[in-house]
């Protein structure tokens, strides 16, 4: 877990003394200004089903329906949860077919290096994920001391078992190695991350179709298609740059025909370029950094960030968890938000775990 940070009262401009921690529910909101509530259609969620590997319309189900509408907010929470939970269950499903049909396990290999609590969490949890769905996962943990050869040595024999459909890797890796030979080593069509040079430069590419896409952008916009958000023709504002969320998270909103605006940490009046937005999706690790008066009313937010924030009288742990967006703030203006944590975190794993059983069918040539 990264150093947790104290930041300023999210809703100091509201409220004296209240708390961006405080939940939705027990928040008393005005209802004035929402009237693109219309955007949040349950309609629309068919299209760009193959890019995002997913098929939308098994997906598309009564679980759309249960959109968690906070009685006394205008924005709804997209609950990135219970749409994961979903996605996990079809996941299931499909892999029992698959494995009936053909008798193909989908694999799943990860390689960790060094002794990182974060990693060594998340690399769990990932496992956990797999086995719930019925997916192998099979883990190589190597010191921090090993050499990059000794990585790319697993990483081609990954590359050569056909049992393996995905290869992971997980960043960061320590120092010494350079991370583009470890990316570029894993097999474009076992690239579950969407890492490969090949597969960013396609996502970037009119015309061209990546083998994966990185999971958690394509979470995101999952969400939004889940959600029946118009991407096309809209306004969008990706904040961050990074080659793992911001930039190909701007290079799927534009493939989805909207209009694409990049903030970054050089980027001069931020708050004046998200307030045109109609979709902000915030990837800059600043907790609350997007405050209410940055957007635009009827905005639909997909708050990408994960920020621990220094709550040491308030919680046993010491720490809360916040997104890049001021949560209270942005629910009465916008028009539909993801909270942090329950947002995009649960998609990410549910990508990945998507990601591989893609990559199984199309190594068996299974549909
Ligand atoms: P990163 O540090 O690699 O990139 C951050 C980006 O934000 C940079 O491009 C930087 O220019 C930009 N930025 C930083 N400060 C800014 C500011 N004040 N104004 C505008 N732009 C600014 O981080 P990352 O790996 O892209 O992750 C971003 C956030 O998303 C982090 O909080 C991370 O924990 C979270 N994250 C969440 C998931 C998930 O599954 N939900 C996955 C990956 C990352």
């Amino acid at each position: 877990m990264a150093s947790t940070l104290i930041v300023p009262d999210c809703s100091s401009s509201t409220a004296a003394g209240a708390s961006c921690f405080i939940p939705v529910n027990k928040i008393r909101i005005r209802r004035s200004v929402f009237h693109v509530h219309q955007q949040i259609s349950i309609a629309r969620w068919g299209h760009k089903a193959s890019l995002l590997n997913i098929d939308t319309r098994r997906l598309f189900s009564p679980m759309a329906l249960t959109v968690a509408s906070n009685a006394e907010t205008s924005a709804k929470v997209i609950d990135g949860k219970s749409v994961a939970k979903h996605i996990r269950e079809e996941i299931s499903t499909e892999i029992s077919r698959m494995k009936e049909a053909i008798g193909v396990i989908p694999g799943l290999a990860v390689v960790l290096v060094g002794d990182r609590k974060d990693s060594a969490t998340y690399v769990r949890n990932k496992k956990k994920a797999c086995d719930d769905v019925g997916i192998k996962s099979y883990e190589i943990h190597l010191s921090e001391d090993s050499t990059e050869q000794e990585v790319l040595k697993y990483i081609s024999e990954f590359n050569d078992d056909p049992s393996i459909h995905g290869i992971l890797v997980q960043l960061p890796l320590p120092r010494h190695m350079n991370e583009e030979n470890v990316l570029n080593a894993v097999s474009i069509d076992k690239d579950v991350d969407g890492f490969h040079p090949l597969n960013i430069g396609r996502l970037a590419m009119r015309g061209r179709e990546p083998m994966f896409v990185p999971c958690t952008p394509k979470g995101c916009i999952v969400l939004l298609h889940r959600y029946g958000v118009t991407i096309k023709g809209k306004r969008a504002v990706v904040i961050g740059r990074s080659n793992i969320v911001g930039m190909p998270a701007a290079l799927l909103l534009q493939r989805e025909d909207a209009t694409v605006t990049i903030v970054h940490s050089r980027t001069k009046n931020p708050e004046e370029i998200v307030r045109q937005a109609d979709i902000i999706i915030s990837a800059a690790g600043q907790p609350n950094m997007v405050r209410g008066s940055w957007i635009k009313p009827g905005a639909v937010i997909i708050d990408v960030g994960i920020n621990p924030v220094d709550v040491r009288s308030k919680s046993p742990r010491g720490y809360h968890l916040v997104g890049d967006v001021c949560y209270e703030e942005a629910c009465r203006v916008a028009s539909a938000i993801t909270p942090v944590p329950g947002g995009v975190g649960p998609m990410t794993i549910a990508m990945l775990l998507s990601n591989t059983l893609s990559s199984a069918k199309r190594a068996h040539n299974f549909d």
